[in-house]
């Protein structure tokens, strides 16, 4: 039988996180940990207690496309995706790495959040929360009904193993527009029609607004965001134990993010970057630039809340978190 892994409890203002890093994922490598988070690549994660599995925003497939942070890169000898193409999921790749699914919760749905969702539906059988657009484009590609939960935001729901605050929240502000093109043509519509059908070209995956998830899950409340922004009101007084943050430079088109935010949340023990990577390569492909790229993040988080742990998670390496608050009052 495998040995748990040792843990390092991280005191922390009236907090106890202790914070593993497993070799690979097993479920008796839980050993004392009460959930383990895996980063998927871009705003991907995967949640589990050992017996539920929750995804967020799960995007496998790293299309090699243009970002407006990242250029594709030359030596990818994968075919490049325009705006006007049709997106495909990366099925092989995907089904490496995801067997078991309960929830999938996405916070938009742009491709880089959305396009895998119906494959990891279909397969096993997870239900798919999310907007009207996210369950809209899982219909038109055949996820069946009765695994589709429309949210709006504001919604606090129990769902038996875990239970999840649907947060309001707001989509970055990209001011360089993905795969920029000499003729752009049309503005992208706002949302995923209802009676949307598939082939979906990139140019389809409209934002369709944006949430956030307090996931409570065993003990441990992970507060994750999909995008560069957040409602301050929103977030107030929500005091996770692990803030995913998104990274990604857009970040400082909003007013003092970082430390705002981690105000706002009350200074989590952990933050865990999101959307930091260079998404549109192949997982096997250096991220040591989007790794420089992330130091800014690092240094915002670390001055505006110098307790807080920042850990760089690694693709499917997971994080093992323990969370025990000693004023459950304080607790929502
Ligand atoms: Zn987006």
């Amino acid at each position: 039988m495998r040995k748990p892994p040792s843990g390092r409890g991280v005191p922390l203002s009236g907090l106890f996180v202790s914070v593993l890093v497993a070799a690979s994922f097993s479920v008796t490598a839980f050993g004392q940990s009460r959930i383990q988070i895996s980063y998927l690549g871009n705003a991907g994660w995967q949640i589990t207690d050992g017996k539920t599995v929750i995804l967020v925003d799960p995007y496998l497939s790293r299309l090699k496309l243009q970002t407006p942070n990242d250029p594709v890169l030359a030596d990818d000898k994968r075919p490049t995706f325009t705006r006007d193409d049709i997106a495909v999921s990366d099925e092989p790749t995907i089904d490496a790495h995801i067997q078991h699914a309960d929830f999938i919760l996405v916070t938009h749905t742009h491709v880089d959040h959305a396009l895998d969702v119906p494959h990891i539906a279909k397969k096993t059988g997870a239900t798919v929360i999310g907007t009207e657009s996210t369950i809209s484009y899982a219909r038109a590609s055949g996820v069946p009904e009765s695994q589709l939960f429309t949210v709006k935001g504001g919604d606090d729901l129990e769902f038996g193993a875990f239970s999840a605050r649907i947060v309001p929240s707001l989509h970055g502000i990209l001011r360089r527009a993905p795969n920029t093109a000499p003729n752009p043509g049309p503005p992208p519509p706002d949302v995923i029609p209802i009676d949307a059908k598939l082939p979906f070209r990139l140019r389809d995956f409209a934002e369709g607004g944006t949430l956030a998830y307090l996931v409570r899950l065993n003990g441990v409340r992970i507060l994750a965001f999909g995008s560069m922004n957040y409602i301050e009101r929103e977030v107030k007084g929500l005091r996770p134990d692990v803030a995913l943050i998104g990274a990604m430079p857009e970040r400082r088109e909003i007013y003092n993010y970082t430390a705002r935010l981690l105000d706002a949340i009350g200074d989590p023990p952990l933050v865990l970057p999101t959307h930091w990577d260079r998404f549109n390569v192949p997982y096997g492909v250096s991220q040591q630039s989007a790794i420089e790229r992330l130091q800014s993040f690092l240094a915002e988080v670390k001055s505006a809340s110098p307790r807080t742990r920042v850990i760089i998670p690694e693709y499917f390496k997971p994080i093992s978190i323990q969370a025990q608050r000693n004023n459950p009052a304080q607790r929502k």
